[in-house]
């Protein structure tokens, strides 16, 4: 691009910074290397007087292309209108501010910010209008970039939140009003958001981590605006000033509630169908089969040998009709034997015992049993005693006994205290000929009914939606162990202790 600066006023000379104002030196130096673009239009006729290179360079056109052109040539045709109105026209006021779109030599739109005065050499009124013109190009795109992320913000299931160095809720999404309440939302703090447990875990770790490492993720519970405790996993993210000052910190945090219910449901229905098809496969089944159909068949058999001896010799049928009764007992007999060989079959289906170490067990429960699930939170803690606790048992069925046992020791912890459950204990000894388990919660007790009846009675539950058979089917499998099953309050404390007792392999 060709310049051409024969009419501009050029810098001359280098003089001092007093040179500089005294012959507008400086005033010429702004002028021609301004970043800003600047223009001159003569005030009558709307012509271009003067350009500097920056609103060249927005253009894409050259100082001589554009001396003498009017606006309407470089400005977006929507855009003209108003230009004329407000920036030019109105030459009253002293100075305006618009927003316009240029149409550059490529045809792209530069977005710019103008900033238009009126400038009168003598008494006859406004020579020139002068412009200062602020390409927005960026800092639209940067607008534009921050709509679309707050687009996104605002629409994702969770929460998203930022807050201020002293924890205070700067910004919160959508999800974060309706959860905790439009109102609450304001300008609420940390503290009023959490229960005490979270906000010590948030106060002590998860702020103090993210300030060190960049970030923390961990379980934490906000209170919804009916004051509803609910479960989240969050993020904390900090953001440092140059200084190295955590100025911000941001916060994501899935609700981890629904998910809970469904892994909640999920074990519950896995437990409640393991039950129950033990109780007709095995339990229900085959001695229904055996209790209804045994009877009837060895009836059936003695009723054909009584009808063998009745039948009088004279009878011209006899034959045929002892014959008859002979084919009926065979038959019944073979039926009474097929029943035996199911039998036979599901007792091989059963138990298969060998010698165990409950420590072994115990130690070796399946995962979700042994530590806290992020739904329950409620951790276990073992204490084994020293050497191997042998007794003779099927793996499967004592792990069973366990699971029933555990799950309801943590779900009494947990309705006790349901923020911040205690542990349960698993505690396992050997106690003269005896090996013991104690399953140890720090819940509600027992039921004031509850005894060992209770426990050999299916169907007993005080709980909404429970069904009664964790306790029935731990005691039915320790039964076929040669085994106890007890259960009774903690002598010191809260809670209640149910003591699996199995003889003690020699
Ligand atoms: P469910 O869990 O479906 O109710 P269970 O057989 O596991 O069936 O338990 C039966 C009942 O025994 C429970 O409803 C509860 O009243 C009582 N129970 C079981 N475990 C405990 C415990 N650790 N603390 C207090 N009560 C318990």
């Amino acid at each position: 691009m060709e310049e051409d600066r024969s009419a501009a006023p050029g810098p001359e000379g280098r003089g001092s910074l007093a040179q500089l104002f005294e012959d507008g030196g400086l005033l010429q130096h702004l002028f021609h290397h301004s970043t800003e673009g600047f223009l001159a239009l003569d005030f009558r006729t709307l012509e271009t007087v003067e350009v500097n290179d920056a609103f060249c360079r927005m253009l894409g056109r050259s100082r001589a292309e554009l001396i003498g052109e009017r606006p309407d040539a470089w400005l977006a045709p929507e855009d003209r209108e108003p230009f004329w109105k407000t920036a030019v026209r109105r030459g009253e006021e002293d100075s305006r501010q618009y927003e316009a779109r240029l149409v550059a030599r490529d045809g792209t739109r530069v977005p710019v910010l103008a900033n238009a005065s009126t400038w009168s050499a003598g008494p006859e009124g406004p020579a020139m209008s002068l412009v200062f013109v602020t390409d927005l190009t960026r800092l639209k795109r940067t607008e534009e970039l921050s709509e679309q992320l707050m687009h996104v913000l605002e629409a994702f299931p969770g929460l998203i939140g930022m807050c201020d160095g002293h924890l205070n809720f700067l910004y919160h999404n959508a999800y974060a009003k309706e959860l905790l309440g439009a109102d609450r939302a304001e300008g609420v703090t940390m503290r009023g958001t959490h229960p005490e447990w979270a906000f010590r875990v948030m106060r002590e770790e998860a702020f103090p981590t993210a300030a060190n490492e960049g970030y923390w993720v961990g379980d934490s519970a906000l209170l919804d605006k009916t004051g509803r405790e609910v479960p989240f996993l969050v993020t904390v993210v900090a953001h440092h000033d140059r200084a190295g000052e955590v100025r911000r910190y941001s916060l994501v945090g899935i609700d981890q509630s629904v998910q809970n219910l469904a892994e909640e449901r999920r074990h519950r229905y896995a437990e409640q169908l393991r039950s129950i098809s033990r109780l007709i496969s095995l339990e229900g089944l085959t001695s229904l089969l055996a209790h209804q159909l045994n009877q009837p068949l060895a009836a059936l058999g003695n009723y054909a040998v009584a009808g063998q001896r009745l039948v009088p010799q004279e009878c011209p049928e006899s034959t045929r009709l002892r014959d008859l009764l002979d084919n009926m007992q065979r038959e019944t007999r073979k039926a009474s034997d097929t029943l035996v060989q199911v039998r036979k079959f599901l007792k091989g289906e059963g138990p298969d015992f060998h010698a165990l170490d409950l420590n072994d067990l115990v130690r070796r429960l399946p995962p979700f049993l042994q530590e806290g699930t992020a739904s329950g939170r409620v951790p276990v803690r073992l204490q084994l005693a020293k050497g191997p606790v042998t007794v003779v048992g099927d793996h499967l069925q004592l792990q069973e006994v366990l699971h029933n046992l555990v799950h309801n020791a943590r779900e009494a912890n947990r309705e006790r205290s349901p923020s911040d459950p205690d542990p349960v204990v698993l505690r396992t000894r050997r106690q003269g000929g005896e090996a013991q388990v104690d399953v140890v919660d720090a819940g509600p007790g027992l039921p004031p009914e509850m005894g060992t009846d209770v426990l050999v009675r299916p169907f007993y539950t005080t709980k909404k939606g429970g069904i009664g058979l964790g306790l029935w089917v731990a005691y039915t499998i320790l039964e076929g162990h040669k085994g106890r099953l007890e259960a009774f309050d903690n002598p010191d404390g809260p809670g209640a202790t149910f003591r699996v007792r199995l003889p003690v392999e020699p």
